[in-house]
C-alpha cells in the first residue's frame, strides 16, 4: 500500500497528522508513505504549488491523502501560481473525473443542521459530482453585440464517454450502499442532460442490482432539505454537482467533519486510483493553534481504504470510531466544544 502524503498549507498539516496515527493504528500491513510538497508552502520552497516532483510522488502511488492549500500572502501571485493551483493540477494530471462526498448525520450533532433535528436524522447520502466537463470547460467568451449590448457565454457540453464513466463510479458506489442511485439532470429543458439521461440508462443495464431513477435539478434541490432520506448516491454533472454537493454539506452541520474523493478510472491492485481531502480549506483564523477538528481529513482516510485499497472493513472501524467520539461528546471548536486535534484524533484512536 503506497501513500503520498501531501499536507499543504494552514491547518492541512494538523489534520493530516491525526489521519495519519488513525492509520498507523490501524496496522495496515505493507503501509508505506511518501511525503510531498504542495500549496503555498511548495511555492516557497520550489517556487511552484505543484513541483513536477510532488505529482512523480503521487504517479508512484495507489492514493494521495491531501491536507488543504492555500495562503493569503499569495493573493497577489499569477494564477498559475496560487496555491490553489495543486489541487486543480493534480485532478487534471492525475485523470481524476468523479468527485465524492458523502454526507451523514451524525448522532447528536442534528442541532447544528440546517434542516429540523427529525429531517436531518435521515441523512445518509452520497454525491458523486463529475469534474472534467460541462459548463465550465465549454468555449466561453464576451462581445459586444450590434445593438451595442455587451453579451457573454458559456457552453455547456457533454460527451457520451464522459457521462458513462461517471455513471460506472456512481453505480458501483451505490453497489457498496444501499443500491439506489438517483441521476440528476435537467433534461426537460437541456439536450446536454437529455444525452446524459439517454447515456446513464444504458449503462444501468450492467447494474441490475442497482434501483436507478431521475431527478431534475430544480426537484432535486427542494428534495434535499424536505426529504433526504430518500436519497442514497445522487450522480450528476458538475454545475449542478457543485451547488447541490454544497447544499447537502451544510444540512449536516460542520465543515470539520466532511470528507471528499476525487477518482479516475486508473485501478490499483484492489480498487481505483484516488485523491482523498477534507472538503474544508486551510483556515488561516486558527491555523497553528491545535484546534482544527481532524475529522473531515480521518474520514478521507477511510474513504481511501475503501475506494483504492478495498479495505470496506477497515473504513467502517473508523467510521464506527468517528460516529462514537461525535455521539460521546468530544467535538472541537467548530462544532461547539472545546476539544484539540490532538484529543480528538486520541478519542478516535480509542475507540477503533
Ligand atoms: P481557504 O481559502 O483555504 O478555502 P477559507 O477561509 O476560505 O480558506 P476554510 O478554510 O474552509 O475556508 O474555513 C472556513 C471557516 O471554517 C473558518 O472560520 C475556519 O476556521 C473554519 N474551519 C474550516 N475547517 C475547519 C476545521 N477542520 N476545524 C475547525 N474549523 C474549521
Ligand atoms: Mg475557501
Amino acid at each position: 500500500m503506497r501513500i503520498a502524503v501531501f499536507p499543504g498549507d494552514g491547518i492541512g498539516a494538523e489534520v493530516i497528522a491525526e489521519a495519519l496515527r488513525v492509520l498507523d493504528a490501524l496496522r495496515l500491513p505493507g503501509a508505506v508513505y511518501l511525503a510531498g510538497d504542495v500549496g503555498a508552502i511548495a511555492y516557497q520552497r520550489h517556487g511552484h504549488p505543484l513541483p513536477q516532483e510532488t505529482v512523480e510522488t503521487a504517479r508512484n502511488c495507489d492514493a494521495v491523502l491531501f491536507g488543504a492549500v492555500g495562503d493569503p500572502s499569495c493573493d497577489h501571485l499569477e494564477r498559475h501560481l496560487r496555491p490553489e493551483q495543486a489541487v486543480l493540477g493534480l485532478r487534471a494530471q492525475l485523470g481524476l473525473f468523479a468527485n465524492l462526498r458523502p454526507a451523514t448525520m451524525f448522532a447528536g450533532l442534528e442541532d447544528l443542521s440546517a434542516l429540523k433535528p427529525e429531517i436531518a436524522r435521515q441523512i445518509d447520502l452520497l454525491i458523486v459530482r463529475e469534474l472534467n466537463g460541462d459548463v465550465y470547460f465549454g468555449d466561453k467568451g464576451t462581445r459586444t453585440r450590434d445593438d451595442g449590448q455587451r453579451e457573454g457565454w458559456d457552453m455547456m457540453s457533454y460527451s457520451e464517454g464522459e457521462v458513462r464513466r461517471i455513471a460506472h463510479t456512481a453505480f458501483l458506489a451505490a453497489q457498496g450502499r444501499k443500491g439506489r442511485l438517483t441521476s440528476v439532470d435537467k433534461a426537460n429543458v437541456l439536450e446536454t442532460s437529455q444525452l446524459w439521461r439517454d447515456a446513464v440508462i444504458e449503462v444501468a443495464a450492467e447494474y441490475p442490482d442497482v434501483a436507478l431513477d431521475h431527478m431534475y435539478v430544480d426537484n432535486a434541490a427542494m428534495q434535499l432539505v424536505r426529504n433526504p432520506g430518500q436519497f442514497d448516491v445522487v450522480v450528476t454533472g458538475n454545475l449542478f454537482g457543485d451547488i447541490l454537493s454544497d447544499q447537502a454539506s451544510m444540512c449536516v452541520g460542520s465543515i470539520g467533519l466532511l470528507a471528499s474523493a476525487s477518482l479516475g478510472e486508473q485501478k490499483t491492485a484492489h480498487g481505483t486510483f484516488g485523491l482523498y481531502e477534507p472538503i474544508h480549506g486551510t483556515a488561516p483564523d486558527i491555523a497553528g493553534q491545535g484546534r482544527a477538528n481532524p475529522i473531515a481529513t480521518i474520514l478521507s482516510a477511510a474513504m481511501m481504504l475503501r475506494h483504492s485499497f478495498g479495505r470496506e472493513n477497515d473504513a467502517m472501524r473508523i467510521e464506527s470510531a468517528v460516529a462514537q467520539t461525535l455521539a460521546d461528546g468530544v467535538h472541537g471548536g467548530d462544532l461547539g466544544g472545546s476539544a484539540s486535534t490532538k484529543e480528538i484524533g486520541d478519542a478516535v484512536i480509542d475507540r477503533l
